[in-house]
């Protein structure tokens, strides 16, 4: 087994001690960078599911009675374990994963995010809120935030802990108990999060990780619990909401992108191309937001692929527990098939590959060199599918309405981004895209670090949002108490209906008159 320095046998051991699983079926993990065995883990059966979810909606009873500021000092002392406990973290993430270490603690940093921010947050968003009643004195109201109950979180293998963890905070914090299904390829980070959160002081049983095929595992998930936090791929995704629809429970979807990057007329060409090349290749491309096509107007689209590839070939790309790559592996084979996949198939139907295209088994069996084309046209695979990996295209265009049109071209609506010197100008370029996020002079970070606004897609990139106000009250029901203190509503027996319907009249022209309708 190869096994990165941090991960000793009593962590292996109190981390497969997490797993909601009776039998003794186990499964094997991948050390990434070298393709060997990293962990036996053990697989849960759709019994264990049942359990899981029974287990955690007794838990959840209790903790949904706590006071809020009680409940928040599990996240408090999370906050800190997560930061001290960055590089155990790192070890695992590069493991399972392949990435670099620089993307390992850019991972972390999310789910610390997302802590600080419904720390501060939380209790403003849950607190009950005074609605105006129908007959102002005459009823009050007041709309209450309930937790969901027990909420399904199934999370994808390319940000392990990150989306695991940054979507699983805030429905414990909204006071849900949390069965939590990650890609089992990638189970040791989310893992080690459950167990800082249980060292935290976070009540027994109210997080249960469950592991096994997606399918199988996740699909149970899926028919158990009260709401589904779902991350990975729009084909999934689509399948999750129609059978989250059947039990009408409902789901929040966070799925593929293809997303664009619109480099202005006036933007600088040397610092957006460094801008690019971290939108392009962090995670080696394995980011939802990651940039695949960059619009660069036709008069500077020379110079800018020349300033592109140049920063392209900066990166150092590498294997190792230490920081020092800028890119790390790709994380399965599947992975590298795809990306072989999409840039044979570009090169073949006449693409030009300015840098890149091959994959680099010297470094490790599923790295690939990060890619640049141009030529691309809608007949080849990378043109309108997600690659998810380190491959982009560029492509020329004449006025910015054309570039709009083509960055609007696609079903998926994730993320973009728009260069410009002009913020004001860029801003309103922003507006014309029909993405979740647009992020003026950066790539992806600054709209996905910023937690207190929405994070999320339109069309085929997904349903409803994390982060921001969304994020958490996703995970709530809302409920509306209104208290009759006298009844103004029901006419008197003595007066006829009529007489009583022609006094409400004037009454609701009255109160409009006066706002107070
Ligand atoms: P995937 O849909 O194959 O798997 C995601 C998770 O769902 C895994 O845990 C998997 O085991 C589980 N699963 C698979 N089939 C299931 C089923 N029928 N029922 C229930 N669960 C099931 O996605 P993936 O390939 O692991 O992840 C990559 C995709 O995720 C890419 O498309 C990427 O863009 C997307 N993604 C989106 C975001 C975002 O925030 N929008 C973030 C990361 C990744």
């Amino acid at each position: 087994m190869s096994r990165p320095p941090a991960l000793t046998d009593a962590l292996l051991t109190a981390l497969r001690g997490r797993v909601c699983a009776s039998t003794s079926d186990t499964y094997t993990t991948t050390e990434v960078f070298t393709g060997g065995e990293l962990a036996a883990l053990p697989a849960s059966s759709v019994a264990d599911v049942h359990t899981a979810y029974e287990r955690a909606a007794h838990a959840q009873r209790d903790w949904a009675a706590l006071p809020l500021p009680e409940r928040l000092g599990v996240f408090h002392r999370f906050h800190e374990l997560l930061l001290a406990e960055r590089e155990t973290l790192a070890d695992l993430l590069q493991a399972e994963t392949g990435k670099a270490r620089r993307d390992a603690f850019e991972e972390l940093c999310e789910p610390a995010l997302v802590t600080s921010h419904y720390l501060r947050a939380a209790g403003r968003l849950l607190r009950p809120r005074r609605r105006r009643g129908l007959l102002p004195g005459a009823i009050t109201v007041v709309e209450l935030r309930q937790p969901k109950g027990v909420v399904g979180v199934i999370s994808p293998w390319n940000y392990p802990f990150a989306l695991a963890l940054g979507d699983l905070v805030p429905a414990l914090v909204a006071g849900n108990a949390v069965v939590l299904k990650p890609d089992s390829r990638t189970a040791l980070s989310p893992l080690f999060g459950a167990e800082l959160l249980y060292r935290a002081g976070l009540p027994a049983d109210l997080l249960q990780v469950v592991l096994g095929d997606g399918p199988t595992i996740g699909g149970a998930v899926v028919d158990t619990c009260d709401y589904i936090g779902f991350t990975g791929s729009s084909r999934t995704g689509a399948l999750i909401a129609a059978r989250a629809g059947e039990r009408l429970v409902g789901c929040s979807l966070e799925l593929g992108g293809k997303n664009p990057m619109i480099v202005l007329d006036d933007a600088d060409l040397a610092a957006t191309a460094r801008t690019a090349v971290r939108g392009c290749f962090a995670n080696a491309g394995q980011l939802c937001l990651a940039l695949e096509r960059v619009y660069v107007p036709d008069a500077v689209f020379d110079r800018f692929a020349e300033a592109f590839v140049e920063e392209t070939g900066r990166l150092r790309l590498g294997a190792g527990y230490r920081y020092g790559p800028d890119l790390g592996s790709l994380t399965s084979g599947q992975a590298l098939k795809t990306v072989s996949e999409h840039v044979d198939d570009a090169r073949a139907k006449g693409a030009t590959v300015l840098a890149g295209g091959r994959p680099r088994p010297d470094l490790g069996p599923y790295f690939y060199e990060p890619t640049v084309l141009t030529d691309v046209t809608p007949d080849m695979l990378c043109h309108r599918a997600e690659t998810f990996g380190p491959v982009v295209s560029l492509y020329p265009y004449a006025t910015v309405d054309e570039a709009v049109s083509l960055a609007n071209d696609t079903e998926y609506g994730l993320n973009a981004s728009v260069v410009g010197r002009d913020p004001v100008r860029a801003r309103r370029v922003a507006a014309r895209l029909r993405t979740g996020t647009v992020n003026v002079n950066d790539g992806y970070a600054a709209a996905f670090g910023s937690t207190d606004a929405p994070m999320g897609g339109m069309g085929a990139s997904g349903l409803g949002r994390r982060h921001g106000a969304e994020g958490l009250l996703r995970y709530t029901e809302v409920q509306t108490v209104a208290t009759q203190r006298f009844d103004l509503v029901t006419p008197p027996r003595w007066l006829p209906y009529g007489a009583f319907s022609r006094a409400m009249a004037t009454t609701l022209r009255l109160m409009k008159k006066l706002h107070l309708r």
